[in-house]
């Protein structure tokens, strides 16, 4: 049944805090701020069930103390993170029960960006399954590792890449075009990640969000989920000039490339 609805929040300089709610209640993820968050459940007269955390960073968490004062939501994060509230800690196999808007969400530890960092996946009463990633994938690109290794992130992709096709990607920033503009130099022939710059070019000149993206999609186009395709090796192999004997080297090889990329 299609009962509820997905927002992203445009938050700080580029962030989204996504929100998913139906005529009464709503949850939100990642709530850098609480100022725009107040204003979209008054003026859709919404009561905040819940607020949903993937990882530390300040621009996810910063608006959780004054959202949790005025609204009384109850909140869910990593269970190994320090994070400004958390009456809900959570680790990969639990579940998120959501019962105002009739969803429940199971939880994957994705470390990488930070060592504690986790997903929330499932079906969104949208009519598509959802995935809020936080800072680990993002459309055409991923985090960068502040606390974790090119094996944990490879391995932290890998649970995300194994979601349905058409799981709505719902991450933290809005960095697409950034992202696919180097994603075109490590696939410059590739005709789908054209296409994907063409459309999304688009949105940004309406000022739109490029998000959310889809599972599918970023296979298609993103360099992070393709470490074993030909051209995306044979770049990464260019870029590193020496050869890549694992698809840990050839995303290590990507990482740094994208770190450098201006
Ligand atoms: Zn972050
Ligand atoms: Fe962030």
């Amino acid at each position: 049944m299609v009962n509820t609805e997905l927002i992203p929040i445009p938050a700080l300089s580029d962030n989204y805090i996504w929100m998913l709610c139906n005529n009464k209640h709503a949850i939100v993820v990642d709530p850098g701020e609480s100022e725009p968050v107040l204003a979209m459940l008054d003026q859709r007269n919404l009561v905040l069930d819940a607020i949903l955390l993937t990882h530390h960073h300040y621009d996810h968490v910063a608006g959780v103390l004054a959202l949790q004062q005025r609204t009384g939501a109850a909140v869910y994060g990593p269970a190994t993170e320090t994070l400004p509230a958390c009456d809900h800690p959570l680790k990969e196999g639990d579940t998120v029960q959501l019962p105002g808007i009739g969803v429940s969400l199971g939880v994957l530890d994705i470390p990488g960006h930070t060592a504690g960092h986790i997903a929330y996946y499932g079906e969104s009463g949208t009519g598509k399954p959802l995935v809020f990633c936080g800072d680990t994938l993002f459309a055409a690109g991923c985090g960068r590792l502040f606390e974790g290794t090119s094996t944990q992130m490879v391995d932290s992709l890998g649970k995300l890449s194994d979601l349905p096709l058409d799981t709505l990607v719902c991450c933290g920033h809005e960095y697409t075009l950034a992202n696919l503009r180097w994603a075109l130099q490590v696939e410059p022939d590739s005709p789908a990640l054209h296409q994907q710059w063409e459309a999304m070019s688009q949105l940004r000149a309406k000022n739109l969000p490029t998000l959310p993206s889809t599972i599918g999609a970023e296979l298609d186009t993103n360099p992070f989920f393709r470490t074993s395709q030909a051209a995306v090796v044979n770049a990464a192999t260019r870029y590193t000039g020496k050869p890549l004997e694992s698809a840990v080297a050839v995303f290590t090889s990507l990482r740094e490339w994208k770190n450098n990329f201006k």
